[in-house]
């Protein structure tokens, strides 16, 4: 039998070890990987940009997805000052959708099934004008266009954005503020029927798209679509991994409950290093949960072949959400963010990606860092 003061004997090393081995642990605090989207320099000064960066890395983000234009100069510029924060620097550059500029000629952007360009009639919005992935052109282009900056050192990755079709059903949330009702697939945001794409679907399936009454109905088509997506983005990934560089990209939610139906992404296809899906609940009328149902669902469609981040769309003034009529600035406000997180690491997501830190109230901070320290595997 033990009395009291055996036991403080007994227990002494165990207790001496206990403590050694939690030490670590409080040094460095556990945190689950943080990404954030953001984009300029704008008229920002290294100091300016120095400040913020490290101010985000402290609050605990790990990496920035950084859209800065084409010019591989800007990205070194910023790189440097981001790679001097010791966080990692992905080059996010939108992919079909480009303004017109040298290098791209006027019949290579995509066309609706009412034989409109998205270069001069732009569904929905005028920056719209998507290119079509047929030609050879367009994929030399984005070819040459992301080599450049994979060149550049201080870039780690390159993020795809707009690496799909224009919408062909808008998000539910977004059919009021553009004035639609999207039961389904209409000509007018149905893309592409240039003459490449007519040509080659015609010799691959001996189908003439444009005879049909209801091309939506053509399950051959749809997938004739997502593989030119698919092709675009494997060729990329061969390209940009031969410059020795990690290459992602921003989809849709899903890829099967929205990507592939509204914007033809058949993301689970693509060889790349990562997927940043973007699960903006609010786009969808969805709540934070829903967030948690999207990642499970992209999770099983990779097979754990690579991670999957899950993006986040934060509300920019929380006390107005209910009085704001525009989804662009709706999105998780402070209370919401914890479940968001949570349902997000719990169904298999390796990390999350803010859109973006400078939408962050100091009260979505507050429950962001509340929310980042909690290894959600532990629980399982
Ligand atoms: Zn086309």
């Amino acid at each position: 039998m033990h009395n009291i003061a055996d036991m403080k004997y007994y227990y002494l090393p165990f207790l001496f070890l206990f403590v050694l081995s939690c030490q670590p642990k409080e040094m460095v605090q556990y945190k689950i990987p943080i990404y954030g989207w953001t984009g300029g320099p704008g008229e920002a000064t290294d100091e300016e940009l120095k400040a913020k960066f490290a101010d985000w890395k402290a609050k605990g983000i790990d990496g920035l997805m950084f859209n800065g234009g084409q010019d591989p100069a800007t990205y070194a510029r910023v790189g440097k000052i981001v790679k001097s924060l010791d966080m990692e620097f992905h080059a996010w550059i939108p992919t079909m959708v480009q303004a017109p500029k040298e290098g791209i000629k006027d019949e290579w952007y995509a066309i609706n099934g009412k034989g409109e360009s998205a270069l001069t009639k732009p569904a929905y919005v005028d920056y719209y004008k998507f290119l079509c992935p047929s030609y050879e052109g367009v994929y030399e282009f984005l070819a040459n266009m992301y080599g450049a900056v994979a060149e550049v050192p201080e870039v780690d990755a390159i993020h795809l954005d707009y690496i799909r079709f224009p919408d062909v059903i808008l998000a539910r949330g977004l059919w009021d503020k553009y004035g639609l009702v999207m039961d389904r697939e209409y000509p007018d945001y149905d893309y592409c029927y240039s003459p490449k794409c007519v040509h080659d679907f015609k010799e691959k399936t001996g189908i003439d798209i444009l005879s049909v009454e209801d091309p939506s109905q053509v399950e051959e088509w749809k997938e004739f679509r997502y593989d030119l997506i698919t092709n675009i983005v494997n060729r990329l990934s061969d390209h940009v991994h031969s410059k020795g560089k990690k290459i992602n990209a921003a989809v849709f939610p899903g890829p099967n409950s929205v990507a592939k139906k509204i914007v033809r992404q058949e993301w689970n296809k693509w060889n790349l290093d990562a997927v940043y899906p973007m699960n903006y609940n609010d786009f969808y009328l969805e709540k934070p949960e829903w967030v948690g149902e999207m990642v499970a669902e992209g999770v099983e469609a990779v097979e754990g072949k690579r991670p999957l981040y899950s993006g986040l769309f934060i509300c920019p003034n929380p006390e107005n959400k209910t009085e704001e009529n525009d989804p662009e600035n709706h999105g998780l406000i402070p209370k919401e963010i914890e479940t968001a997180i949570r349902a997000s690491m719990e169904n298999g997501a390796t990390g999350i990606c803010l859109f973006t830190p400078d939408r962050m109230t100091p009260a979505h901070w507050e429950a962001f860092d509340k929310a980042i320290h909690i290894d959600y595997s532990a629980k399982n």
